[in-house]
């Protein structure tokens, strides 16, 4: 499989050159140049395969070329080994024909696992084979670092660095990262904001030097594996509720448009799927493009659902190269415009398109608390506010009700506590079994000033499993 980027100008790679490479060097992002795609009888025969047998046939094309079955299996295997839940993936039944898959039963209780594990087994394998060392570099507002962090600790060839604003996760958040021990794993506290630490990840990847010749690589949601693995558990919802014979609608929280676009390449790919819907919170650009073909930059607000606190979508790219007939030089002209004006519309048929399959909706924070407040009444299943953004969605946007809906279950509810007691719904949060000991367990991270000097300096002093590169 060979991979092209949405600007048209930088060079196509292989499997094993993307998952190292990041951002194209024209500044593009990287995507399949031919989607693989399955026949219903082919998906139909997938009917009751444990998920990591799933997995391995809904990504083998991607991976082609690069990592041989036996290998690839094996390494499935293991990733969705360390799941909590024998079912990975766990459809739950909320009203009529609606249902939550829960993607919180990974190592941190956040869907970003079902990505993150895979990729550090990946990058760990790759590595190897090419006896070649990289570290990581990764700015998180939450979710991310620990899921990354998690994926990673085992590797043997990844020494990972993760920036988090000192004071500003919440604790349990924090400790997700800072008590996870290994002499590759180090987290620093930044005396600054969010973005703040994301510029320092960008600033890093622009000038490497203090790297020393050893290879950066990124973990956020533009890497391609993390999509690709994002892919799978849309076709295991599907065939639990009838797929490939029956279609089904998704609704998505969304942030940066990885979880979403995954579910539009299943469906390219042949998994038959009515609707996909878009559920924002108030950082609501996706919405504003989707409903009136806007897509314009505006100021971050804070909410109940941080992981979804964005400005702009970073995979939205991916999206606006499809339905530019695959054109580099149209959405590096797009970017270009976006960049110096703020924002642009697409042309009208393009937009029609879009909204063949994609609806959407903007929630506010007293609507996600009244909606953990409601379903709570009606099912007994508390929600986390992202998931609970995706059901509001859903049950606002869905166009038929015999199709069945499924809302994708983020995050677990005890990793966002302070939305879950707005909500008013007095239920005492409980850690999972794994998780119990979280508040009693040692930290260990590194405070460091607001100074891309120091932090860089940090890194070579310990980027080779914690002495000097
Ligand atoms: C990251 C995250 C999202 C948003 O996912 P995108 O792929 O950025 O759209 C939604 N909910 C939770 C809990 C997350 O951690």
């Amino acid at each position: 499989m060979r991979y092209i980027s949405t600007r048209g100008q930088a060079p196509a790679l292989n499997f094993e050159d993307v998952l190292l490479a990041g951002l194209a060097t024209d500044g593009g992002l990287y995507v399949p140049e031919n989607l693989p795609r399955f026949t219903q009888e082919e998906i139909a025969s997938w009917a009751g395969l444990p998920y990591h047998e799933l997995a391995f046939r809904v990504m083998r094309p991607f991976v082609t070329g690069s990592i041989p079955d036996a290998d690839f299996k094996k390494i499935l295997e293991e990733t969705y080994g360390v799941f909590s839940h024998n079912a990975i993936a766990p459809l739950r039944q909320l009203n009529g024909n609606e249902w939550v898959m829960e993607l919180f039963h990974g190592p941190t209780l956040a869907f970003k696992d079902f990505a993150l594990q895979l990729l550090g087994r990946l990058l760990d394998y790759v590595l190897h084979k090419r006896g070649e060392r990289v570290v990581i570099v990764g700015a998180t507002s939450g979710d991310t670092g620990s899921a990354a962090i998690e994926g990673c600790k085992h590797c043997e060839n990844v020494d990972i660095f993760i920036l988090h604003p000192h004071n500003r996760v919440s604790e349990v958040q924090r400790r997700q990262m800072t008590t996870i021990f290994g002499d590759n794993i180090h987290n620093i506290a930044i005396e600054g904001n969010f973005d703040d630490c994301q510029e320092m990840v960008k600033a890093s990847f622009a000038d490497q030097g203090f790297l020393k010749g050893t290879r950066l690589v990124a973990v956020n949601s533009i890497n391609w594996a993390r999509i690709m693995a994002q892919i799978v558990y849309y076709f295991h919802a599907a065939l639990q509720l009838g797929g490939p014979a029956r279609s089904v609608s998704f609704s998505v929280p969304t942030g940066n448009f990885g979880d979403i676009f995954a579910g539009y390449l299943a469906r390219n790919m042949g998994l038959p799927i009515n609707q996909l819907v878009v559920a924002t919170n108030r950082n609501d650009i996706l919405h504003r493009f989707m409903s009136g073909n806007q897509y314009v930059k505006e100021t971050l607000h804070a909410t109940l659902s941080p992981s979804m606190d964005i400005m702009v979508s970073s995979n939205f790219e991916r999206l606006l190269f499809d339905l530019h007939g695959r054109n580099g030089a149209a959405i590096a002209g797009l970017m270009d415009s976006f960049r110096q004006g703020g924002g642009f519309s697409v042309e009208a048929e393009r937009w029609t398109e879009a909204r063949k399959l994609f609806d959407s909706l903007a929630v506010d924070d007293a609507q996600t608390c009244e909606t953990i407040a409601e379903v709570f009444g009606q099912s007994g299943e508390l929600l986390d506010p992202h998931t609970a953004i995706g059901v509001r969605a859903a049950r606002e946007c869905r166009r038929s009700l015999d199709i069945p809906m499924v809302i994708l279950g983020t995050a677990h509810p005890v990793k966002f506590p302070e939305a879950v007691e707005k909500a008013g719904v007095g239920k005492a949060l409980e850690l999972p079994a794994h998780l119990s000991d979280l508040f009693e367990r040692e930290e260990r991270c590194t405070v460091l000033p607001n100074d891309l000097k120091a932090v860089q300096a940090f890194v070579s002093q310990h980027g080779n499993r914690g002495k000097p590169l």
